[in-house]
């Protein structure tokens, strides 16, 4: 019953979970709905409406960078992620 420490990133064509990728860090999408939002977007998931804040979701450091540090309290949106 260890699921809850699995992590995958939820950005769509990345294929980095704790089990492919261990090593790499995975970024918690706070679950402030606004801001979820704002970061799905920046992730270009159109299915904004099926994600709950209520569960948990990841990108992993790929799509962070540079902006890494600024982006766990919120995502600049001149910081565009880097998707495929
Ligand atoms: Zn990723």
């Amino acid at each position: 019953m260890n699921s809850s420490y699995y992590k995958y990133c939820i950005v769509p064509q990345c294929k980095s979970t704790t089990r492919k990728t261990p090593n790499k860090l995975f970024i918690y999408v706070p679950n402030s709905e606004q801001i979820r939002k704002k970061w799905l977007k920046l992730a270009r998931r159109d299915d904004v409406h099926s994600l709950s804040t209520n569960s948990r979701m990841y990108f992993c450091a790929d799509h962070f960078d540079v902006c890494k540090r600024i982006a766990i309290l919120t995502v600049p949106p001149a910081c565009p992620l880097p998707v495929g």
